[in-house]
């Protein structure tokens, strides 16, 4: 399996428009983050978290040209205004692409894009074609893509909900505060998880470092990556900070598991 964080950022990027401070005026390029999406490619197939408003210059960057599925974790802008950009992945299958999200999500997404819902373009270059997928409103579940199980678990967000993905020994958390047990209950046994961590400060729909790393301390991966990631981490700091077996996350991030 190989996975490649696209997009480890806020759903502001960093650096934020305007901002002058330290994070945002860095040359690091793992300072530079883009909004949060993931590739994960196993058994052939060919997944894709979100569409970030990045998606185009995500795929250019990390030569993503085929994708088989998208898994939507919620509705918010950050996570789906990319979407006008899967129509190459279209062009290039010469077909429609399955979308995945609970219930809001996949609402959201066909009321703010309903022209990607309509019947397949004879030219298929013209608009994105999907066909959308709701998954059953429960804690946790699991769905079968192309031969690939994919399980899927809620996670509070402020005062909505997302959803967190598992496949195989990986597994997705972001734009979370909260994992009900259910959610740890799904986690067991990951040993690669992308999760959730804004900053060190308290948010009202994302974790803070100290939260997040009581959740890695109870999941126990063998590696954890940080994501959603704000302008107040700064990627050398942070990483001097974290213990064994936790990175900051940047973006082009491929681990081979
Ligand atoms: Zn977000
Ligand atoms: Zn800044
Ligand atoms: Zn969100």
């Amino acid at each position: 399996m190989k996975i490649i964080m696209l997009g480890c950022g806020n759903s502001s990027g960093v650096p934020l428009i305007g901002c002058n401070c330290e994070v945002c005026r860095s040359d690091n390029p793992k300072n530079k983050r883009l909004r949060v999406s993931a590739y994960v490619e196993t058994e052939g197939v060919k997944f894709l978290i979100d569409t970030s408003p990045d998606l185009r210059q995500q795929a250019l960057s990390n030569n993503i040209t085929q994708l088989d599925a998208i898994l939507y974790t919620h509705e918010h802008a950050d996570h789906i205004h990319g979407l006008d950009d899967l129509r190459p992945f279209n062009y290039l299958r010469d077909g429609s692409l399955p979308v995945y999200g609970d219930e809001h999500t996949i609402a959201s997404v066909k009321q703010r894009f309903a022209y990607a819902f309509l019947p397949k373009p004879e030219n298929i270059w013209f608009r994105p074609s999907l066909i959308p997928h709701t998954l059953p409103a429960q804690a946790a579940g699991h769905i079968d893509v192309r031969g690939v199980k994919v399980a899927y678990f809620q996670q509070g967000h402020g005062k909505s909900t997302t959803l967190g993905y598992r496949i195989s020994d990986f597994a997705y958390s972001t734009d979370t505060d909260r994992l009900p047990e259910s959610a740890f209950a799904a986690l067991a046994g990951t040993k690669t998880w992308i999760v959730d961590c804004l900053r060190y400060q308290k948010s009202h729909s994302h974790s803070t470092l100290t939260q997040t790393l009581e959740w890695i301390a109870r999941v126990k991966p063998e590696l954890a990556i940080l994501t959603h990631m704000g302008h107040e981490l700064e990627y050398e700091k942070l990483a001097r900070e974290l213990p064994g077996g936790v990175v900051p996350g940047y973006d082009g991030l491929t681990v081979e598991i």
